[in-house]
């Protein structure tokens, strides 16, 4: 069998454990050499090229919801944490007297959810969960979606190493979210970080209700392609005497600032590439965005 091996970055160098083992059962074994970027990025274009007949994707699990057309093998990267460093955490929240949490942390450690569950309970704190919209598992959080803090709480928990998950929850509003590193105990408040996020989202918006010109970003990684919403969005600003152009690629990058006739972005792909808009010369919002960009010149008729 020809098999695409795919790798996010931190997960590359196991490559050759696998490549070696599936070789020796008799398979023919490629490794996808570009960034991973997340579970929406499954190799099927380098597949397709190869003539593979099974992808192997590591580290996430399974994202888009259609049927890629190949078989496809997800191998999510479970990481083992010591639970009972996160009973400062507990105590601190018990201290403070809240009752109540809703917890979701990503997809390395979901497997030890109940575990974080029950050091919770124990600290007489009910820890709530839910399944989010675009994740595969109960308390699972992704970097676009947090739908899965959702919950009847005041004070929600992202346990994720880092902030890229826990702004995921941007436009969440509850009194207190915390980010708490299952791999040392230490907690953040995000309420500030967050609140910044959510002022630069604003200012995007301002920056771009003064454009004549867009750009609509498609990637076409195979769970962010959104074409149709793509050329919706180029028909309403049309309609708003606004130029629009669709630019598509797989990996977009600050290479579209050479089209200097566009005053404004509106990306279609990955909802966190907004993070990085110091990569771009002009403003970018993103789609679940334009509702509010037409709103304002709407009312503004
Ligand atoms: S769309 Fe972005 S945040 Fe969501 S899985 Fe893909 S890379 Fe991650």
């Amino acid at each position: 069998m020809r098999i695409l091996l795919q790798f996010p970055e931190g997960l590359k160098r196991h490559a050759s454990e696998y490549a070696e083992r599936l070789e020796k059962q008799g398979n023919e074994v490629f490794l996808v050499a570009r960034s991973t970027y997340g579970a929406c990025d499954l190799a099927l274009e380098e597949a397709k090229a190869i003539g593979a007949e099974k992808i192997v994707h590591f580290g996430h699990n399974r994202y888009i919801k259609t049927s890629p057309g190949i078989e496809v093998e997800y191998v999510p990267w479970k990481i083992e944490v010591d639970i009972s460093l996160l009973k400062g955490f507990a105590k601190m929240l018990k201290e403070k007297g809240v009752r109540k949490i809703g917890i979701a942390t990503t997809v390395q450690h979901i497997h030890q959810l109940n575990d974080m569950k029950r050091l919770f309970d124990k600290n007489g704190i009910k820890a709530l969960t839910k399944k989010g919209k675009m994740a595969l598992e109960e308390g699972q959080v992704l970097g676009c979606d947090a739908s899965a803090l959702d919950v009847d709480a005041e004070t929600l928990v992202i346990v994720a190493d880092g902030n890229f998950h826990a702004l995921s929850a941007f436009d969440i509003d509850k009194k207190d979210i915390y980010s708490l590193n299952p791999y040392n105990g230490k907690w953040k408040l995000l309420n500030e970080e967050l609140m910044r996020f959510r002022k630069q989202r604003k200012g995007a918006l301002i920056a771009a209700y003064g454009a004549k010109s867009f750009g609509i970003l498609v990637s076409t990684k195979p769970g962010q392609f959104r074409m149709k919403i793509a050329e919706n969005a180029k028909k309403e600003l049309e309609k708003r005497g606004k130029r629009a152009y669709v630019l598509v690629s797989n990996i977009i990058d600050s290479s579209i600032d050479n089209f200097m006739f566009i005053d404004a972005y509106v990306n279609t792909a990955c909802p966190r590439m907004v993070d990085d808009k110091d990569s771009y010369a002009k403003p970018m919002i993103d789609i679940s965005e334009l509702k509010n960009l037409l709103k304002m010149w709407d009312r503004k008729d």
